[in-house]
């Protein structure tokens, strides 16, 4: 597959030898430092952990000698938190310096830093476009003081502007997440958000509804009854605002909760849509090789005892049988919103028959209009994006 194509209309063939979803072309890198721990979030995240940044890459440096054991070349390189800029200049050009080591970039490829405002300034901006990082993905959430504090956000809405403007003349790429449905927002805010993004600019927005994972505070303020979740009515016309304003800007929606002007696609995630194999390394990482899913631990001082013993970091893991593995592979397909599911593409990544194997499915949601079927490719219609959920449920 040739990940530089950003065509999406053009599915990718399965001709090289070394096939993606067999051999790993893409790369993650955990790096769990946070400031503050935000309201609702369930991901490996440490505040206050600041002290163990250096112990830390010592282990990241160990583990990618220990599961890459020779540079392995990639297409894409996402380093993900966390909050990778948390770390100091010094410790993200060590950081850069091992990663292009281990993970060299292969000519064109996409390297992507997430970085949040508040936390980014120019030296260490600098530092990452020397090194050959390429996309900046910028956690803005809401331009609204109180929206921000809802979800329990550090930063102020200026300080999205002003890393925007860091970002924008050091990376030729780069993109906003936007979270909607937050408790106490309407829709004129769900807008006003939108039009403050926009003149901004981006090519690239990734806009998700709210989810309240179990255990963050955000759940347990629900559970108290402290906080009301966003009305489904209103959710549903926060995405039906949020598709027909992005689209009227020249932003496509290409994945669910996705959106680029053309050939600003994450080329990142499009390997995980694709259900492609990829290494993955640091704290809570999830990697995909050779037909085997697994995690890291979430535990900081598990990861760090068993890197250091020279012992695997890995903790659940599963190997999904072929048949499995097409289910899940059609259900990631099916969040292309634009590609959409390729029936020879299919065939030739799963080995299956993708009618033999859930055309029953694809007719009867073809018949209630949440799928459409043009003989070659399958996607998510307009009315099927709402109900998302369900469709790739049962496709699973
Ligand atoms: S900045 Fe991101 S990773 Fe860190 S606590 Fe907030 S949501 Fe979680």
């Amino acid at each position: 597959m040739n990940l530089s194509s950003c065509d999406l209309n053009a599915v990718p063939t399965a001709t090289d030898l070394d096939p993606p979803w067999l051999r790993p072309r893409s790369a993650y890198v955990h790096i769990p430092f946070c400031a503050h721990k935000c309201g609702y979030c369930d991901f490996a995240s440490l505040a206050g952990a600041d002290h163990l940044s250096e112990r830390y890459l010592d282990a990241l440096e160990r583990e990618m000698r220990m599961t890459l054991v020779e540079p392995r070349p990639v297409d894409t390189i996402f380093i993900g938190g966390g909050t990778p800029t948390r770390l100091d200049a010094p410790a993200l050009g060590r950081l850069a310096t091992m990663v292009r080591h281990w993970l060299p970039m292969n000519p064109g490829g996409e390297w992507t830093i997430e970085a949040n405002p508040g936390t980014l300034d120019a030296e260490k901006a600098d530092v990452m476009a020397e090194a050959g990082v390429n996309r900046v993905s910028l956690g803005a959430q809401s331009f609204q003081p109180r929206l921000l504090a809802a979800l329990e956000r550090n930063h102020a809405p200026e300080e999205v502007g002003k890393a925007v403007e860091i970002v924008r003349s050091r990376f030729p790429r780069w993109s906003l997440d936007l979270i909607f449905g937050v408790p106490g927002s309407t829709l004129d805010d769900w807008r006003a958000d939108l039009e403050a993004t926009l003149d901004l600019a981006p090519s690239h927005l990734s806009c998700y509804g709210l989810v309240y994972e179990k255990g963050t505070n955000l759940w347990k303020q629900r559970e108290k009854g402290d906080v009301q979740e966003v009305c489904e009515e209103t959710e549903r016309l926060m995405y039906e605002h949020v598709m027909d304003r992005l689209e009227a800007s020249g932003l496509m929606l290409y994945e669910i909760s996705n959106y680029a002007r053309p050939g600003h696609e994450s080329r990142h995630n499009l390997v995980y849509w694709a259900n492609d194999a990829y290494y993955g390394l640091g704290l809570g990482a999830a990697q995909y090789l050779d037909g085997l899913r697994t995690v890291n631990t979430r535990e900081m001082s598990a990861y760090l005892k068993r890197i250091e013993a020279g012992e695997s970091a890995i903790g659940p893991n599963e190997r999904l049988e072929p048949e499995e593995r097409a289910h899940e592979t059609a259900m990631l397909m099916l969040r292309r919103t634009v590609v959409g599911l390729d029936r020879d593409d299919f065939r030739t990544r799963t080995g299956f028959d993708l009618d033999a194997l859930i055309g029953p499915a694809i007719t009867r949601f073809v018949g209630e209009g949440l799928l459409e079927d043009n003989g070659r490719r399958i996607r998510l219609t307009r009315e099927g994006r709402f109900l998302a959920d369900r469709v790739l449920c049962e496709v699973v």
